[in-house]
């Protein structure tokens, strides 16, 4: 195909000290094709190119969105997916979001798996990966040398802007983060088994089912599907078979296999496990100690984010073991200084002192060296908040005496919807390209299985009076928002309302709406432009949703 060095494979570009010749490519729905996304992305670090690998659960929308920030040259898919037994097309969606994208891909890769016999081939832009594959079989292909600071990837995720941040990674530092968490954090090494049930479309994907345990000579399983799917035994059973030594999951998959008998837990012999690591989001204490109890094996939280790449919070298990305290990710890890910040006056917060989680700068190597094509938007998002150019985390924090910290939320309009990151304006705005909607307002509320759920206040250009047509209506909204994002977005509920709860400056209140949806202390309503809002909310909340 022509691929060079510093080409983007996927939907991807870089930032000013990459050379012209850097073009982009992007891997899509890899989601259920693991092995071969996980031999695309090799192959591009083989050749020098970069790679940005899109959730196969986003929908057509959400891939223009980045195929237009990355401007790739070549767009790789599978022709679907399978997920509990059902086949999910790919390619109707690459082919949406090619149409809808400006700078579309001129080639796409398609990796027939025969799940979906319908094609459609576009002539001079479509190729067929296995013909290709045996036309080019056992060819030598020579390793690109890179520089240690020049891309390796990108990868989006969700800001407090409708538009997708491509977080942007090197070569050399982030090798070295993740060859040494692999031993010190996850305590794998040459030989042995690492399970990340992570979908390689999210960072931890790339970290540590794709490039940490090679880095080390450690073997990396992957895991097409649900953990409940052929049974809820699965998991355990793949890691008697490989004798897996360290899992990595997240507290949602966690709470998914809860509702089913802790007997599938203790039905295959796993002498060779070691550990369980979960992140991605707060890990409760019931859910902690469910699985504990239930396998018999130390469960080990840990906190970082897709900026970072590897854990910011963490315990050495590999090093030197120091106790779990409930309810914290634990220490800061190898290579991160870490201060919590009051938000008001700028200084260090005291243990047991709610603040800003933040790093002290440089960033450990691992983490994101720029946003792609925009460090203004770099230096914005994350380094002007406090003095010392510190990184803000956005997250709020608590440190105990022993510095354990525990991790108390978002800062920003970022949702964490089972272990998924979400930006309420990115589903705001896709709600309000329904035709009906005037205005929407996205919060995050609580919920038992995923952590948090999408919630939808909308006003409508006219107002609505039969219940069925409110409920139609709002129907329409949320499949528009899974039409636009995906199905991990749909709002768990929509209400409609006359007004939205906003400052005299006109800025939408959400925290105002969470703590309305929460039943929590609405706190100080002077900022207020008009009261009557929040009755009207209340009451839509009391009446349940539309
Ligand atoms: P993502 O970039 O999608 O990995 O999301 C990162 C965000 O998830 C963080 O900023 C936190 O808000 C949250 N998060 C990740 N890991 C944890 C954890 N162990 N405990 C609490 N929150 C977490």
């Amino acid at each position: 195909m022509g691929l060079r060095k510093g080409d983007v494979i996927g939907a991807y570009s870089i930032s000013h000290d990459v050379k012209e010749e850097y073009n982009n490519m992007a891997v899509f729905g890899w989601t259920v094709l693991m092995s071969a996304a996980f031999i695309a992305m090799l192959a591009c670090a083989r050749i020098g190119a970069v790679h940005s690998v899109v959730f196969g659960g986003f929908a057509a929308h959400n891939l223009a969105l980045r195929i237009d920030d990355a401007q790739p040259k070549l767009l790789i898919c599978a022709d679907a997916g399978m997920r509990a037994g059902k086949v999910l097309p790919y390619k109707p969606l690459v082919d949406a979001a090619c149409d809808e994208a400006r700078y579309a891909p001129p080639k796409v890769l398609i990796v027939h798996r025969g799940l979906d016999q319908e094609l459609n081939l576009k002539p001079n832009r479509d190729v067929e990966y296995a013909p290709l594959r045996a036309r080019h079989q056992g060819a030598e292909v020579p390793v690109a040398w890179l520089e240690s600071n020049e891309p390796s990837y990108i990868l989006y995720t969700s800001g407090t802007t409708g538009k997708p941040k491509g977080v942007q990674r090197d070569v050399g530092g982030h090798a070295v983060a993740l060859a040494l968490s692999m031993r010190t954090v996850f305590d794998v090494g040459p030989g042995q088994t690492m399970f990340s049930t992570s979908d390689v479309g999210w960072a931890v994907g790339h970290s540590y089912n794709v490039y940490g345990p090679l880095l080390v000579g450690a073997t990396s399983l992957l895991y097409e599907g649900l953990p409940i799917h052929p049974d809820p035994g699965i998991w355990w059973q793949l890691c008697e078979q490989y004798q897996v030594r360290t899992m990595f999951s997240s507290p949602t998959a966690i709470r998914v296999l809860k509702k089913y008998a802790t007997a599938w837990l203790k039905k295959y012999d796993l002498p060779a496990f070691r550990w369980l690591f979960l992140a991605g989001e707060p890990l409760d204490e019931p859910t902690s100690h469910w699985i504990n109890d239930g396998l018999g094996k130390p469960v080990i939280d840990n906190y970082w984010q897709t900026e970072t790449g590897w854990p910011v919070l963490a315990l050495l298990p590999g090093m030197d073991l120091k106790p779990v305290k409930f309810g914290s990710p634990g220490l800061p890890n190898l290579g991160y200084k870490l201060r919590v910040i009051n938000d008001a006056s700028g200084i260090d917060a005291e243990p047991g002192e709610k603040g800003i989680l933040t790093i002290v700068p440089p960033l450990p190597p691992g983490c994101l060296t720029t946003i792609w094509h925009d460090d203004s938007r770099f230096l914005s998002s994350y380094f002007e908040h406090f003095k010392d150019l510190l990184y803000n985390t956005l997250d709020w924090a608590v440190r105990d005496e022993e510095g354990y910290t525990f991790i108390l939320g978002r800062t920003d309009d970022v949702i964490n919807v089972a272990g998924h990151r979400l930006g309420t304006r990115e589903i705001e705005e896709a709600a309000a390209s329904h035709s009906g909607v005037a205005e929407a307002a996205a919060i995050g509320v609580q919920d038992a299985l995923k952590g948090q759920v999408p919630v939808l206040f909308v006003t409508l250009k006219q107002s609505l009076d039969e219940a069925s047509s409110r409920h139609e209506t709002t129907q329409q909204i949320q499949q528009k928002v899974v039409e636009m994002l995906g199905a991990i977005a749909r709002p768990a509920r929509t209400y409609l309302v006359h007004s939205l709860p906003k400052t005299r400056s006109g800025k939408l209140l959400r925290r105002l709406l969470t703590a309305l949806a929460e039943n929590a202390d609405p706190g100080d309503l002077s900022t207020l432009d008009d009261p009557a809002a929040v009755d009207e909310i209340s009451k839509a909340l009391a009446r349940g949703p539309d």
